[in-house]
């Protein structure tokens, strides 16, 4: 993904998941922690290390290049991982022609809930890791490949843990979870070049007519410090949703404020007519608006942390508590 300079002021509070927001200017927002954290009382908290467990899974691979080995045995875990949880899943497999204008080959590995219930929640994450390091602070570093413990097994790793916690303590919802391919091949001055995976699923839906209530794409949920406000394009295309998102989450990851725009895969949900909203780590006092590690070599198992999942985790199973209300 690559942060934009645009940024915006709005002016919204949320309070707690389900209420309605009060007005007042993002200078005075102080998020109550105590307010929003709480598990949902009929379901299992967010279990942060077993989501661990599962991203470190993913990083023994190595990193995950489209068009590598590691890549392969990957989706091929990722499959059999998604079909212990899931009803039905679905590897779509497609060509994309990269910035470079190399074609190539990608897999989308999508676990569908409940494949008969018309109310729907789509959840995304990619699974994809960068093939240079071009943001590592050492250039001999910037052809080797991002091992993506932050930047790609995290958010999956949220995701494969939900499912699985779904599979114990069932919704009434349909869920889709769509592991999208191919994210971070972009490069810099072209958008179109980033979020390969999901613009081909945009043209390609597993379910022809697909209409989600929405989507929530998750992206570096996984830093020890990681703060998530309230992605910019999230807000443009489907602000409601963004707010009652972060009405369902709490403690002290999730800001009560505005955040910057990334183009990342919800982009190219939105544009295809899905309301999505961007749960991704953006920092305010880095030059790349994202955590030291992004698209380094350091972007490592050591700096995941099981709170930061749990948080994101326990927010998700929040929402689809709320909308099984
Ligand atoms: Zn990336």
């Amino acid at each position: 993904m690559k942060m934009t300079l645009l940024y915006i002021i709005l002016a919204t509070m949320i309070t707690a998941c389900g209420s309605t927001g009060n007005s007042a200017s993002s200078e005075s927002v102080a998020a109550d922690p105590t307010s929003t954290t709480s598990q949902v009382a009929s379901r299992a908290a967010f279990d942060g290390q077993a989501a661990l467990a599962l991203a470190r899974q993913q990083c023994d691979f190595g990193p995950r290049v489209p068009a590598t080995p590691a890549h392969a045995k990957c989706a091929e875990w990722l499959t059999s991982t998604l079909k212990a949880s899931c009803d039905t899943v679905i590897v779509q497999q497609g060509n994309v022609t990269t910035g470079q204008g190399k074609k190539l080959g990608i897999k989308n590995i999508i676990g569908v809930i409940n494949p008969d219930a018309s109310q729907r929640l789509l959840l995304l994450a990619h699974w994809d890791t960068r093939p240079w390091a071009d943001n590592d602070p050492d250039k001999a570093n910037h052809t080797k490949p991002v091992m993506g413990a932050n930047d790609g097994a995290s958010g999956v790793a949220v995701l494969l843990q939900l499912a699985r916690q779904l599979k114990t303590d069932s919704t009434k919802l349909g869920i889709d979870i769509v592991l999208v391919d191919a994210e971070d091949m972009g490069i810099t001055d072209d958008e179109e070049s980033w979020g390969l995976g999901t613009q081909y699923w945009t043209q390609h839906p597993h379910v022809a007519g697909y209409k989600p209530l929405f989507g929530i794409l998750l992206d570096m949920v996984g830093a020890p410090d990681a703060r998530f406000s309230r992605e910019y394009y999230s807000m443009y295309y489907a602000s409601g949703f963004t707010d009652a998102v972060w009405r369902c989450a709490g403690g002290e990851h999730f800001i009560q404020a505005d955040g910057g725009a990334v183009t990342d895969d919800h982009v190219f949900i939105n544009r295809a007519g899905i309301p999505c909203v961007d749960i991704i780590d953006m920092r305010t006092d880095s030059e790349t608006g994202f955590c030291p590690v992004w698209h380094t070599v350091d972007d490592t198992m050591e700096h995941i942390s099981p709170a930061t999942l749990a948080e994101v985790g326990q927010a998700l199973l929040n929402v689809i508590a709320s909308l099984e209300q």
